[in-house]
Order: structure tokens, then C-alpha cells, then sequence
């Protein structure tokens, strides 16, 4: 028996989102089924149910960065019970047998992770996300929010806060390191406080300087506005790692001349238009320039384990569910601080 929830679906790619209600499959042995207490609006979201990324099947609901309570288990589940507090991600599912999902990286299944909204999940039906009351997921998919992290800081990172973890781990930022965030929105403010927490000295390029206080206050130790010529020449060759989370198409070229010889320029932010790259900008340094996807389940956990440590979580502002199409107004508008946050106790 399936059970009826309350949540906000994308009803068409050019309209508004709405209330609704949608079906969650019932609780089979190795499912866990959640009571969502908060959804994170990723700017993934608004890429997706604007079309931007692909045609979807809508009715869509959007959200992969869940933070709720365990309310009922299956048979065989032995990883949750009920009451604890968990999360789920961008991902509900995988093959769990090729390569790379046997190596802990489930987003690069190589018979193609389950997205947690808009994805065919292994039973043919189409996955809906977190702008909901509930949901049911494989116990395997489903990660523990440790204590100290409150449920509403917690959400944000289970995408914002394994996506730059992720490559901030990977290329190496510690003590020693500068690292640079591009953008300090949902993804670059967590970009932020993670590498700091790291122990790398953090910089931020930001179109402009409105937000510098905010920045520094978050770890930054520098903070530099891109609309300014000089910020490129200042910059020149000076730092081991970039993080580039900006949804739009920037310059890459531009920022690879702010890369140290042999450092890094890394790619979160997903804008759907090509990103050229002169490869004189490579060449001329020894640089490289990469991409990473989200992390994988166990690599999440470590990271939500990181940030219960050192006492992370994300800046947000907690919404009611019909704030949700402004908000999406608003990140278009670069105006977030630094991730809105849907308490879905007002979605029924
Ligand atoms: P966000 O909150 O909107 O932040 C993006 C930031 O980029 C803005 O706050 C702004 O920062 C800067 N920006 C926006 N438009 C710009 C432009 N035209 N030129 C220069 N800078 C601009 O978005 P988000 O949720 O952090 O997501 C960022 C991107 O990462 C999206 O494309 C999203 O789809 C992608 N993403 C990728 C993954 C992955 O696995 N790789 C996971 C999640 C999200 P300033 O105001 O400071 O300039
Ligand atoms: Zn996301």
C-alpha cells in the first residue's frame, strides 16, 4: 500500500511551483521511511525544473538535500531505527556492484545512480525529492545526521556540504593551501567554512564586495569582488586550488591564471552551456581543470561526521513552503544567505 503525502511539485518548466500531494511507495524490507523535517532548495533544483539540464517528466518535485527523523523500517534494516535522525542526498539508489559503486562512489555508478527527484528509480517509477512530508529510501542511501548538528543546518549538507567537501578533501586542502571559492552562495559559503575548518587559507571571488563581511566572518581570509580588472593581476599564479561554484558560464581561462604551477581549478558549479578553456591556461602552468560530482554515500558520512566535529553546519533562512517560488526569484538573484531551507511542517 503506498501512502499519501503532501509536497510542492514543478507542474511544467515555465510555471510556478504548487502544492500537491504524491505517492511513496510502502516500506519494504531494506526501506527506510522518513519524516522530513527540512528540505534545502539546492540551485540544482531550479536548473532541473526549469528544463535547463533536459526535458523532465512533471509533475517534478525537487530536493536532495533532506534532514527528517527515521518514522518506520523494514524487515531487514539494520543500519537505522526509528527516531534517529537522518539525511538523504542527491542520490536514493545504484547498482551497488560496479567499479565504482564497489569503491564508495555511487555517483558514477556505472549503470547510472538514482537521483533523488526526476530520476527512473529500479522499480520503473519516477523518483520524487524532498519538498515533501516523507519518504522512503534504501537503508544504504540513507546517512546519519550526527548529534550537535541541528536538523535545519544540517540539510544543506547533504549536497552543498559533500559537494565541496568533496574536492576539497581530494585536491588537498590543509595547512599550507590557498584555496579560492568562486561565488559564495549555497555551495561557496560551505566551500568556505569547510576549508577553513581544513586549515587552508580561504579567499573569495565574489562579483562584488557586498558580501566581504559575511565571508570573512564565515573563514575567509581574503575577499576579492571579480568585477574588478585588478583583482586578476593582484591574484596572478597564487593559488594551489580553485573551487568554481557559480551556476552561470564564467571565464575559465581567466581564473586558471590565478592558479599556482601544478594547482587546480575545479569545477561544482553546472551552468548548462559549454565552459571554453584556452589551453594555453593549462599549458602555461601545468594546471589542471576537473569536475566533481556530489561524493559517495560513504565519503558523505564523513563529511556530515567532519562538520558535527567541527561544529559546522550551513548559514540558512528557514522558509514556509509558499516562499518557495520566491526564493527561487532570489537565488536567481545571487540574493542568498546562504541556503533557503523549506520547513516542511507548513507544506500540508
Ligand atoms: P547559488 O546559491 O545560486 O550560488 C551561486 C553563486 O554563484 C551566486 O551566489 C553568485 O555568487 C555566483 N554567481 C551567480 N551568477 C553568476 C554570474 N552570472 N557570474 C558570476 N557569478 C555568478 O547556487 P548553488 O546552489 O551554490 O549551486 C551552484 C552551482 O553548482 C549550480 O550550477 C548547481 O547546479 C551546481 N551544483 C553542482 C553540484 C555537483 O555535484 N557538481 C552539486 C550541487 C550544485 P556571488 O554573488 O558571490 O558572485
Ligand atoms: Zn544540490
Amino acid at each position: 500500500m503506498t501512502t499519501t503525502v503532501h509536497a510542492y511539485a514543478s507542474p511544467s518548466a515555465d510555471e510556478d511551483l504548487v502544492p500537491t500531494t504524491i505517492e511513496r511507495r510502502e516500506v519494504g524490507p531494506h526501506d527506510v521511511l522518513i519524516e522530513i523535517k527540512y528540505a534545502g532548495i539546492c540551485h540544482s533544483d531550479i536548473h532541473t525544473v526549469r528544463g535547463e539540464w533536459g526535458p523532465q517528466a512533471y509533475p517534478l518535485v525537487p530536493g536532495h538535500e533532506i534532514a527528517g527523523v527515521v518514522a518506520k523500517i523494514g524487515s531487514e534494516v539494520t543500519k537505522h531505527a526509528v527516531g534517529d535522525r537522518v539525511g538523504v542526498g542527491c542520490m536514493v539508489n545504484s547498482c551497488g556492484n560496479c567499479r565504482n559503486c564497489k569503491a564508495g562512489d555511487e555517483q558514477y555508478c556505472l549503470n547510472g545512480m538514482v537521483g533523488t527527484y526526476g530520476a527512473t528509480d529500479r522499480d520503473g517509477t519516477i523518483t520524487q525529492g524532498g519538498y515533501s512530508t516523507h519518504v522512503v529510501v534504501t537503508e544504504d542511501f540513507v546517512l546519519r545526521i550526527p548529534e550537535g548538528i541541528d536538523l535545519d543546518v544540517a540539510a544543506p549538507l547533504l549536497c552543498a556540504g559533500i559537494t565541496t567537501y568533496s574536492p576539497l578533501s581530494r585536491w588537498g586542502a590543509g595547512p599550507g593551501k590557498k584555496v579560492a571559492v568562486v561565488g559564495l552562495g549555497g555551495l561557496g559559503h560551505m566551500a568556505v567554512k569547510i576549508a577553513h575548518a581544513m586549515g587552508a587559507e580561504v579567499t573569495v571571488l565574489s562579483q562584488s564586495l557586498k558580501k566581504r563581511e559575511d565571508g570573512l566572518r564565515l573563514g575567509a581570509d581574503h575577499y576579492y569582488a571579480t568585477s574588478d580588472e585588478a583583482t586578476f593581476t593582484e591574484l596572478a599564479g597564487s593559488f594551489d586550488l580553485i573551487i568554481n561554484t557559480v551556476s552561470a558560464p564564467i571565464d575559465v581561462s581567466a581564473f586558471l591564471g590565478l592558479v599556482t604551477v601544478g594547482g587546480a581549478m575545479v569545477n561544482v558549479g553546472a551552468p548548462a552551456e559549454p565552459l571554453p578553456v584556452n589551453a594555453m591556461a593549462l599549458i602555461g602552468g601545468r594546471r589542471s581543470f576537473a569536475g566533481s560530482m556530489i561524493g559517495g554515500i560513504p565519503e558523505t558520512q564523513q563529511m556530515l561526521d567532519f562538520c558535527a566535529e567541527h561544529g559546522i553546519g550551513a548559514e540558512i533562512e528557514v522558509i514556509s513552503a509558499d516562499k518557495i517560488n520566491d526564493a527561487y526569484e532570489r537565488v536567481l538573484a545571487s540574493d542568498v544567505r546562504y541556503r533557503f531551507v523549506i520547513d516542511t511542517a507548513t507544506l500540508s
